[in-house]
C-alpha cells in the first residue's frame, strides 16, 4: 500500500516568494509540483513546460470543454488552470503534490477535494511585498498595480487556509512547510 500522500495548495500575493519557496521544496524532494496552464505570456526566462504550459485562449478553452482541469480561474485578465491527469497520477503513487494557485482556484479545489491542505504564504510586510514584486523586474507598472490591488484582497482571505506561513527567509519558510507535510502525512 502507498503511504498517505497529501495535496497541498499554496497561495499568496504576487511577489511574496511562492515560486522561490516551492522550488526549494521540490529540490528537497518534499513534493511534486503541478505545472499549470496559462494564457499569459512567458515572463523573463520562463520556458514552456517548465514554469507553465503556455496556451492560446482557444486551446485553454478546449481543455475546459474536455474537462481537463482540476480547477481553473481568471487572474488579472488571463486564464490559469491545473491539469487534472498528473495530479491524480502522483497522488495514486503516494507522492505529495503542490498546487501553487490563487485564492479562487483554492476555493474550487477545496469544494472538490475537501482533504486538501491550504497553505497561505504571507510577506513579512506590505512594503517588503512591493519591494520584492518590483525587484523581480518582470512586470509593467500597470501589471504591478493590478497585482498589488489583488494582493490586498487575497491577504484578507488567508483565514480560509489551514496554515499561514510568513516568508521571511526562503529556508525558514520552506522548513515550516516541510514540517506541515510531515505532520499531515503522519495523521
Ligand atoms: P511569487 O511566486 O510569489 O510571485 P517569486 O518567487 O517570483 O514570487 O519572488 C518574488 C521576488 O522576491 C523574486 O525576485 C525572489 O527572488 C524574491 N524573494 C523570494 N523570497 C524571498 C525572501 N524570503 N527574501 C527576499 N527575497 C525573496
Ligand atoms: P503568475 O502570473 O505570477 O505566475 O501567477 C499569477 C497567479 O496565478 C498566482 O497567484 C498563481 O499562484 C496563480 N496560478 C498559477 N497557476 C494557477 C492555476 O493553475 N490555477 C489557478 N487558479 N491559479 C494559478
Amino acid at each position: 500500500m502507498n503511504k498517505k500522500a497529501v495535496l497541498v495548495v499554496i497561495s499568496g500575493p504576487a511577489g511574496t516568494g511562492k515560486g522561490t519557496v516551492v522550488k526549494e521544496l521540490v529540490s528537497r524532494g518534499a513534493a511534486e509540483i503541478s505545472i499549470s496552464a496559462t494564457t499569459r505570456a512567458p515572463r523573463g526566462q520562463e520556458q514552456n513546460g517548465i514554469e507553465y504550459h503556455f496556451l492560446t485562449k482557444e486551446k485553454f478553452e478546449s481543455m475546459i470543454a474536455e474537462d481537463g482541469f482540476l480547477e481553473y480561474a481568471q487572474y488579472c485578465g488571463n486564464y490559469y488552470g491545473s491539469p487534472k491527469a498528473p495530479v491524480d497520477k502522483w497522488l495514486s503513487e503516494g507522492k505529495n503534490v503542490i498546487l501553487e494557485i490563487e485564492v479562487e482556484g483554492y476555493k474550487k479545489i477545496r469544494a472538490k477535494r475537501p482533504d486538501c491542505i491550504g497553505v497561505f504564504i504571507m510577506p513579512p510586510s506590505v512594503e517588503e511585498l512591493e519591494k520584492r514584486l518590483r525587484g523581480r523586474n518582470t512586470e509593467t507598472e500597470e501589471q504591478i498595480q493590478k497585482r498589488l490591488a489583488r494582493a490586498n484582497e487575497e491577504m484578507q482571505l488567508s483565514e480560509l487556509y489551514n496554515y499561514v506561513v510568513v516568508n521571511d527567509t526562503v529556508q525558514e519558510c520552506a522548513d515550516r512547510i516541510e514540517d506541515i507535510f510531515k505532520k499531515e502525512t503522519s495523521n
